[in-house]
């Protein structure tokens, strides 16, 4: 740990929010709240409703309505880009607020939520472009007597489940293009994350969406995300989340209506480096590319596989740079890494460094978790020695570790790249473009 905790920073008291209804933020059914502590500084920070199936119908119904009424499917492309860009203002305007809300759920540092919420004003006023030039096709070469017109129509109410790693980030991949094609929302944030997707909703209606169209409901997944995803007035399901639970959306969807699914999951990812590559860069690259968000990311670089004749060479420079990581206080504008966002991930995390240990990969870089007297704290980790067969190479462990494992030709680079259950992302160092 390169810095101590500043509690000067924390708020002095716990922000409660309910849940989002009609254009309104509304207590739940229950009348219950779950607190939400900081990660890092272990002092609770919002308190969260905790809604339940009665909660998600009434939501459900709400977008319905609000869908089968045509209030937005019904306006013009440009009456939407209206609402969309205005919103994206008021993202802007409140951008120290959400990456203060967001940083205090999460554990990630200020610098990262600032620029991530900078990019989520960005991808609303690129979507506001494209509300406006949503186009279908015609077809007049059926013959004399027919034509043919596909047009591109809103898909209905949209179920939007998201984990706490982005949850601002992926929640405004999403919002912005749901809305600019004219469909309606039931959001279902983290339960450990939902403050800001909450003010999303209110920034949404301050910035003309008709109640209605944007609806959130917080709870746990068994609960509030399970009943989602069974309910037949939902047309499709967005979600983004562990492969594990995307496998039961597959099913609640299958048992009832067939909805249409968008799922983005877990993964393994390779970045491979070849002798040939500029070294010091590629080792910034590989320790960005674990580091980043903590390792709590879909597409972290967690499995490093190097040409073996500059592997020794190649692994000294990482664990350079990993030597300069500033891991601390996240609402210190200097913090490079955070916390860990939650209880049950810091346990995985270090139970795989474990693991590693007992499968007999050399741990050369690290000592896991930092021992502080608040919050929990994985400072970055280097398993070298490390055979396909070792849990560390196979599992998404969603944590600043690396394994490192070298290969000998291209051939077996892209061999040991596919090698996984998982396929999300990957990178290669080489400045050979063949
Ligand atoms: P998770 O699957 O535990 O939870 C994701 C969301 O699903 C949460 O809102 C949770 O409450 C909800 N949920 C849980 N059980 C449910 C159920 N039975 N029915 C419906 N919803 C349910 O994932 P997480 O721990 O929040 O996030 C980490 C995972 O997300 C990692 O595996 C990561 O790779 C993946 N992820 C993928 C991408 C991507 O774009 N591919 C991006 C970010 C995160």
């Amino acid at each position: 740990m390169q810095q101590t905790l500043d509690f000067s920073n924390v708020p002095s008291s716990v922000r409660q929010f309910g849940i989002y209804l009609d254009g309104e933020m509304k207590p739940s059914q229950s009348g219950k709240f779950t607190v939400r502590y900081s990660p890092a500084h272990d002092c609770p920070v919002t308190e969260i409703a905790c809604a339940g199936i009665d909660d998600v119908d009434l939501a459900v119904a709400s977008a319905r309505k609000s869908f089968d009424n045509k209030v937005w499917s019904g306006k013009s492309g440009a009456e939407r880009a209206g609402v969309l860009l205005k919103a994206a203002a008021l993202i802007r305007e409140r951008q120290s607020e959400i990456a203060y809300w967001e940083t205090l759920e999460t554990g990630k540092p200020i610098s990262q939520t600032n620029g991530e919420v900078s990019g989520c004003a960005d991808m609303f006023e690129y979507a506001s472009g494209l509300s406006r030039t949503i186009n279908g096709e015609s077809y007049n070469n059926l013959g004399e007597q027919l034509f043919g017109v596909v047009t591109r129509e809103p898909v209905g109410v949209v179920g939007l489940i998201t984990p706490w790693n982005f949850p601002f980030l992926i929640l405004c991949e999403r919002v912005p293009y749901i809305l600019a094609a004219g469909c309606t929302i039931v959001a279902k944030p983290s339960e450990y994350t939902s403050a800001t997707t909450l003010i999303l909703a209110e920034i949404l209606t301050s910035a003309g969406l008709p109640n209605g169209v944007m609806n959130v409901v917080t709870g746990t997944g068994p609960v509030v995300g399970q009943a989602l995803c069974e309910n037949r007035n939902v047309d499709m399901i967005s979600f983004t989340g562990s492969t594990a639970v995307g496998k039961n959306v597959i099913c609640a969807s299958g048992e009832t209506n067939f909805k249409k699914l968008g799922l983005e999951l877990g993964g393994k990812n390779p970045q491979s480096v070849f002798s040939d590559a500029n070294l010091h860069d590629a080792a910034d690259g590989v320790a960005f590319g674990m580091c980043f968000n903590t390792g709590q990311c879909c597409v972290s670089g967690s499995r490093l596989l190097v040409e073996r004749d500059v592997m020794g060479k190649f692994t000294e420079l990482l664990k350079e740079k990993l030597g300069k990581v500033i891991v601390g206080d996240p609402l210190n504008p200097s913090t490079q890494m955070g916390a860990i966002t939650t209880d049950a991930q810091n346990t995985t995390i270090l139970s795989y460094i474990e693991k590693g240990e007992a499968e007999g990969a050399v741990m050369s870089f690290g000592c896991g978790e930092i021992k502080t007297k608040n919050g929990q704290f994985v400072g970055p980790v280097v398993f070298e020695n490390v055979h396909p067969s070792m849990s560390i190479f196979r599992d998404e462990i969603f944590g600043p570790v690396i394994s490192v494992t070298p290969f000998d030709t291209a051939e077996e680079a892209i061999m040991l790249a596919n090698d996984t259950d998982y396929g999300l992302s990957a990178s290669v160092w080489s400045k050979n473009v063949d």
